[in-house]
C-alpha cells in the first residue's frame, strides 16, 4: 500500500465493480460472453459481437503483447512528475481484448510493438488495485 497516493484514480460503479474486485485480489476477469465466446472489455451490457447480454466474469490469462505504445514527455498530472517520461501502452490480451495501460519493469528504449507482456498488479490504496503489464520474464528475473 502507497499512503497519500495522489493519481487519479478509477471510478467504480456497478458495471465495473468485478474487474475491480478481481484486480484487489490480484487476478484479472473480464465479462466473457456465453453465448458466443467473445471476451469484452471494457465492461458494458451485451456482447459487441453478437449482441447477447448473457455476460459472466471470467479469469484470463493476464498475458499479452503490446500492440502499440506512446510515451509522454511531458507532465499532464502534477502526480507523474517524477516519473515521466513514462510509457502508456495498449496491451493486446491473448484473448483479444485490448486493454490501454502503464508498462512498468520497462525501458522505454525496450518497447517494441508485439513485445510479449504479463499483467501484475500495484496496490495503490486499501481499495484501489491497478493492473499493469511488464515484459514477461524468459528466465529467472528478480521479483519484486
Ligand atoms: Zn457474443
Amino acid at each position: 500500500m502507497t499512503e497519500g497516493y495522489q493519481k487519479p484514480l478509477p471510478h467504480i460503479d456497478e458495471m465495473n465493480r468485478p474487474y475491480w474486485d478481481a484486480a484487489k485480489r490480484h487476478e484479472l476477469m473480464l465479462q466473457r460472453c456465453q453465448e458466443c465466446g467473445h471476451y469484452r472489455y471494457p465492461p458494458g451490457e451485451t456482447c459487441p459481437r453478437c449482441l447477447s447480454d448473457r455476460l459472466q466474469w471470467e479469469k484470463v490469462s493476464g498475458r499479452g503483447t503490446v500492440h502499440t505504445w506512446t510515451v509522454f514527455h511531458q507532465v499532464y498530472h502534477p502526480s507523474f512528475a517524477s516519473e515521466a517520461p513514462y510509457a502508456v501502452v495498449a496491451v493486446e490480451l491473448e484473448e483479444g481484448p485490448r486493454m490501454v495501460t502503464n508498462l512498468v519493469d520497462c525501458k522505454v528504449e525496450d518497447i517494441e510493438i508485439g513485445l510479449p507482456v504479463e499483467v501484475v498488479f500495484d496496490d495503490v490504496t486499501e481499495e484501489i488495485t491497478l493492473p499493469k503489464f511488464r515484459p514477461t520474464a524468459t528466465e529467472d528475473s528478480p521479483s519484486h
